[in-house]
């Protein structure tokens, strides 16, 4: 790749147009550095051009000029993906101003946004549309659709909707060539040979720059039931959700849970936090179950096959939340713990998953290898239990240096990746490869997957100008 030149800069400048660029240090300091303080980048360029045209622009001058493209949606990603590299030879491309919704059809049951529009920003236009779309992460106040695409983002209602992958009916992208592959077609049939869009899902802009996509809506839930659960541990929260599922007709919506440590962490950290019972117990799970019917039926059913899960020892003690605002307080239980573990000092995360069948297992397993490791570490094991993705991270004992401690994170990541990958699972569930974890992806997947991916990301992007060194290098 070449490096960027005067004469370069100051054609993309004009591809943009006023006010979409930033050159100077103190404005580009927020699109360098990632949400953990991980990764650092530099950049002579943040482009931010606010049509999809200007898009193809930027992408078309520099696929003449060879010059490297990192394309960055809301920066809150894990995994250095939208971080540029050290030497300053590529630039930034954030699609913060590209946040129109386009079109919204209830009929069709679907939307048609911009890749920067905000995660939250499109729940509210769904809403106000009387629908649901069921996207749902911590980061969605600032996390934008195109980021969400590109790492077929998960989060807390997979259970119920499936990935970001599973919302995505058409889909508009800029190929490293500059041309624009136009499919944002609102179908829910549409059998006319590869399905390319979904090439794009997931590849965390290694094979083109999104800029919109038709969206799938649901029917808003009319009730919604939040259950806040005690339970003697992991594999009780399996059978609950089992028991739930079939008692609630498939009506359960999230199922997330959170060990001991993770309650005393938040409450430790975060302002407000308490912990909803006098007890204190191994295991939390935060649940909700939705429908579209208001007539009271769910919380019902939800009431009783609770009742069955405590006689039978499942559930310890349960909290129904009465209110939104006691719904939302439960949920920021949950919400906040990767803002107390960042308050909390050194972190080594994982984010595995493992069929449901598994999860309690793992847990176990990798429990007893970190604490064998490391003294008196925190082992805050939360997350979406409802699809065996289960965040693993641990904290450093409060005794201890954050540096000395983050010594045993290579070492350490590896054996519990084994564990998972040794239980049928995978060393990453939902946040992506990016530039983190692309030694684990060159450790475990196959020979023939990595031939073949390094073989479409070759056929796509020849010059290897799109997000450079993340994922995969290409095979031409
Ligand atoms: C508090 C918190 C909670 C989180 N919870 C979850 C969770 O539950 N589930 C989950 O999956 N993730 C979660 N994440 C991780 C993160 O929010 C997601 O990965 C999110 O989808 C990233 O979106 P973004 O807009 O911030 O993308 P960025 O971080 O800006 O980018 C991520 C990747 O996508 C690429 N990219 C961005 N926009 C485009 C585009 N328009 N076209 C092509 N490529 C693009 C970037 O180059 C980069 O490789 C969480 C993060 C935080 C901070």
């Amino acid at each position: 790749l070449s490096t960027l030149t005067p004469d370069i800069i100051e054609k993309l400048k004009t591809a943009v147009g006023d006010g979409g660029w930033i050159e100077d240090a103190e404005g580009k300091a927020p699109y360098l550095t990632d949400e953990r303080d991980l990764f650092h980048g530099q950049t002579a360029l943040v482009l931010r051009p606010g049509t999809a045209q200007a898009v193809a622009d930027i992408i078309a001058i520099c696929a003449a000029a060879n010059i490297g493209i990192v394309p960055q949606g809301g920066n809150t990603g894990y995994c250095g993906g939208s971080i540029p590299n050290a030497d300053g030879s590529e630039i930034v491309v954030s699609l913060a101003r590209l946040n129109r919704i386009r079109d919204i059809d209830p009929l069709n049951n679907t939307m048609t946004v911009e890749a920067g529009c905000v995660l939250a920003d499109i729940q509210t236009a769904a809403e106000d549309a009387d629908r649901l779309f069921p996207l749902s992460l911590g980061a969605q106040g600032s996390c934008q659709i195109g980021g969400n695409l590109a790492t077929n983002a998960g989060g807390v209602q997979v259970l119920r909707y499936g990935n970001a992958r599973d919302m995505v009916l058409g889909l508009e992208v800029v190929l490293p060539d500059g041309r624009m592959l136009d499919g944002l077609r609102a179908l829910r049939k549409d059998n006319t040979g590869y399905d390319l869009k979904q090439l794009f899902l997931g590849a965390e802009g290694t094979l083109g720059i999104i800029t919109a996509a038709v969206l799938k809506l649901y029917p808003r839930p009319r009730e919604v039931v939040t259950i806040f659960a005690a339970l003697p541990g992991a594999k009780a929260a399996v059978s609950l959700l089992a028991r739930l599922r079939d008692g609630t007709a498939g009506s359960v919506t999230a199922f997330e849970i959170l060990n001991r440590a993770c309650l005393e962490l938040v409450q430790d950290h975060i302002d407000g936090a308490r912990d909803p019972f006098t007890e204190a117990y191994d295991t939390y799970a935060l649940i909700e179950i939705s429908a579209t019917r208001s007539d009271g039926g769910t919380r019902e059913a939800a009431e009783t096959v609770l009742a069955e899960a405590l006689d039978a020892g499942e559930a310890l003690d349960a909290v129904i939340a009465a209110s939104g605002q006691q719904s939302n307080d439960l949920w920021r239980l949950r919400e906040t713990i990767p803002e107390a573990q960042k308050r909390a000092g050194g972190c080594i995360k994982h984010d595995i998953s493992v069929p449901v069948s598994k999860v309690a297992e793992f847990i176990d397993q990798a429990t007893k290898r970190a604490e064998h490791d490391i003294k008196d570490v925190r082992i805050i094991a939360f997350g979406h239990i409802g699809d065996g993705n289960i965040h693993f991270n641990l904290t450093q004992p409060s005794t201890d240096d954050a540096e000395r401690f983050l010594a045993h994170a290579e070492r350490l990541s590896s054996a519990i990746h084994d564990i998972a990958v040794g239980l049928g699972g995978s060393f990453s569930a939902e946040h992506g490869i990016g530039v983190l974890k692309k030694p684990e992806l060159e450790r475990y997947k196959s020979a023939v997957e990595q031939d073949l991916m390094a073989l479409v990301k070759g056929a796509i992007d020849p010059k290897n100008i799109m997000n450079p060194g993340k994922i995969v290098s290409p095979k031409t």
